[in-house]
Parts: structure tokens; sequence; C-alpha cells
């Protein structure tokens, strides 16, 4: 049998709580598809601060190399919040993981649950059939470009002025923007077979750049693959527009960053959201949602986005597509039978069909 071996970062707030559903239904998945999966926790975030005076503890990082995949909860929480630059901070934990396994995609899939169509802000018709993943590229471009602010003396500014000044650098080279062109094409294959390609080439090199390479890789090794390029703020306004009529989208760091914000707001849902980062290592998947500590502790938490991630891990780390596919239809029975946690409960929601964390777990391994 098989056996996979997964880094569990339950970290702070709601984690552990949600992380639990998680292996919940690993567990029952292994069970029906004959494999088995062995799990070894580790320290992140606000927890690790207290037990070991850092966000990321060296150990936390060999556990996570060394296992197949990594399943991470979510990190924070008020006790650690401070704006002190000399006191660690747990979304440090965040950053250190990403960059220590390598993660350089970032997938966020936003899909809409027939049962909970309602909590979108948009028209039902508009939302309808809305199923696309943001591919975002992680570790290049304005985040990690070279920044600077100085003051500039009087007569030494470019109008002669004086006052603050400062920049920060948009940066791509060529491998960096043909491996997220590859993950894209690959992905869109597994998909619909559309990749739409955002950029600002009308402005930007470093868009005329993205432009190039992303066009050279589809008709070198994807030509069986649709491929479109929109201008960024074009994007936004048909994100909105006509949702449905996406597939694959794949942008550089910032744009991604903005635009998965944005495209996530179609569904409504926070605690159903999940996201996967990819390298040419170890994955990570989490849920797209922070720690709530506003209700941790309690047993209310929604574990849907957790399970959802175990759903993209079993799809892109151990490529169990129909498992993934068992998990999804599981979950999505669930909500037809009109189960929900607090958080997408509505008024229509029959009191007794209201459940906690556990119970949704449950449900969804009952369903399974
Ligand atoms: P949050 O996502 O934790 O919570 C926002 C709201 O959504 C809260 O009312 C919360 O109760 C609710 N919510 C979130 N997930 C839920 C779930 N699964 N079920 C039910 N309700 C849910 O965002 P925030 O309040 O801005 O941040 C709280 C802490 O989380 C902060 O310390 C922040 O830095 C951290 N954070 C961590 C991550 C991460 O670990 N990836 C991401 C975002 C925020």
């Amino acid at each position: 049998m098989t056996t996979y071996k997964i880094c569990l970062l339950p970290g702070d707030g709601i984690g552990p709580e949600i992380i639990a559903e998680g292996v919940k239904v690993l567990d029952a998945v292994g069970a029906k598809h004959g494999v088995g999966f062995e799990y070894e926790e580790a320290l992140i975030g606000g927890i690790a601060i207290d037990e070991t005076g850092t966000a990321l503890p060296e150990q936390t990082l060999d556990v996570a190399k060394a296992a197949d995949a990594v399943l991470l909860a979510a990190v924070g929480g008020y006790k650690w919040d401070t704006t002190d630059p000399t006191k660690p901070r747990p979304e440090q934990g965040l950053l250190g993981i990403r960059k220590g396994l390598g993660l350089y995609t970032n997938l966020r899939p936003v899909q809409i649950f027939g049962a909970l169509s309602q909590a979108s802000t948009l028209k039902p018709e508009v939302i309808d059939g809305v199923d696309m993943m943001i591919v975002r590229e992680l570790t290049g471009g304005l985040y990690f470009g070279a920044r600077e602010r100085f003051y500039d003396e009087a007569g030494a500014g470019v109008d002669g002025a004086c006052g603050q000044r400062a920049y920060d650098t948009l940066e791509y080279r060529e491998y960096e923007i043909e491996r997220i062109a590859r993950q894209a094409f690959e992905i869109a294959r597994k998909r619909r077979g559309k990749v739409s390609s955002v950029d600002k080439a009308n402005v930007l090199e470093t868009s005329r750049l993205w432009r190039e390479i992303v066009h050279a890789v589809h008709d070198a090794d994807y030509a069986d693959v649709e491929l479109e390029d929109i201008l960024v703020d074009n994007c936004a306004m048909q994100l909105i527009n006509r949702p449905a009529d996406f597939d694959v989208v794949v942008t550089e760091n910032m744009f991604g960053d903005i635009l998965s914000d944005e495209a996530a707001q179609i569904t409504g849902s926070l605690g159903m959201l999940a996201s996967a980062s990819l390298g040419d290592a170890t994955a990570l998947y989490e849920p797209s949602h922070g720690s709530a500590p506003d209700i941790a502790g309690k047993g209310v938490a929604n574990p849907l986005a957790q399970i959802l991630s175990v759903e993209m891990m079993l799809r892109y780390s151990f490529d169990m597509s129909q498992a993934a596919d068992d998990v999804r239809r599981a979950i999505t029975h669930v909500l037809d039978e009109g189960w929900r946690t607090g958080d997408i409960a509505d008024a229509c929601t029959a009191p007794e069909r209201k459940v906690g964390t556990a119970m949704m777990g449950d449900l969804v391994v009952r369903s399974l």
C-alpha cells in the first residue's frame, strides 16, 4: 500500500479545530482508496513564538521538507499583534515556509456551490457556472524587488523640490515566467483547456516580456490549449461582468494578489475557499481565511475550506483526482442536504441543520 507523509501545521486560533477535520477526511479517503497517510505535527505562527521564540522553528521546516505534502490551518491572533519591528510575528512563519519550500505558484480555485449561491452579492444568472482557477506567481515582481525610501534635500529632487522619495522595483526573469506559464497550461489541460494571461503590456516592460514568454511556451508545447491575453484593468472588470467565462487565469505576483481576492468575493463565503502553493518539491495546502480568533475554541468554525484544501492536496500532490472528486461531491451533498455552520447559515437554515466544526467533518466523512 502506498503511504504518504503529511506535515500538519495547525497553527493558532481555530487552526487545531479545523485541521482535525481535514485529517478525518484524509483518513476516510485513505480507507476508501487503499492509501495510507502518516502525520507529523509541527509548530508554526504564534504558538511557535510562545514555545521557541520564532514563528518558524528550523525543525518545522525540516519536517515540512521531508513530507510529501504540508497541510496548514492558519496563524495569528490578538496575543501576538504588535507594531514593534523587533518582535516576532506569526505571519513570518507563513512567508518563511513558502520561501523555505521554494513555492512559486499559488492556486486559488473559485467555484460556486449551488446551495450557497445566495451568499454572493452578484446576480444568480451572472455566477451560474463559475469555476475558475487563479494561478498567481508567488516569488517575483514588486513584492521582492529592490526598494528604498530616502529624503531629497532642497535642490536634489528631479524638479528641485525637497521631501521624501520612495521606489519599489518590478522585475521578472524569463525562467520565472516560463515555469508559471507551464503550470498554468498543465492545469488548463486538466480543466476546460483555456488560459487567460493577465498583464499590463500596454505600459510595463515586464508585462511585454511576460506576454512574449507565455506565448513562446504556448506555441512550443501547449498549442492545444486556448490562450488569450487580457489587460489587468479589463480583467478586473470582466471578473465581475462575466466570471463564468474564465477557466485558468495566470498572472504575476501583485496583479494575482489583488485579482484573487476580488475573484474570491464572487463566492461570498470566506469559510469555503482553499488554496495551494506549489514549487518543484513539497507543496503546501491551506484555507484562504485566517485564524478567526473571535470564534476560536468554541467548536463553531467552518472546516470546509480546510477540507477543500485536502481535496487540492489529493489532486495536485498525489494525482488522486477521483478521490478529490469524491471529496467535492461529498461536500456538495452535505450542503444540498441543508447542513450549515454558523458562517454560511441563513434565515432558511433549519435549526436542526445548524452544526459545529466536528459535526460538519463527520457529515462529509459519512457522505464520502
Ligand atoms: P479571519 O479570516 O481570521 O476572520 C475574518 C472573519 O471571518 C472573522 O469574523 C472570522 O470569525 C470569520 N471566519 C474566518 N474563517 C472562518 C471559518 N473557517 N469559519 C467561520 N468563520 C470564519 O481574518 P482576520 O480576522 O482579519 O484575521 C485574524 C487573524 O488571522 C490575524 O492574526 C491575521 O493576521 C491572521 N490571518 C492569517 C492568515 C493565514 O494564516 N493564512 C490569513 C489571514 C489572516
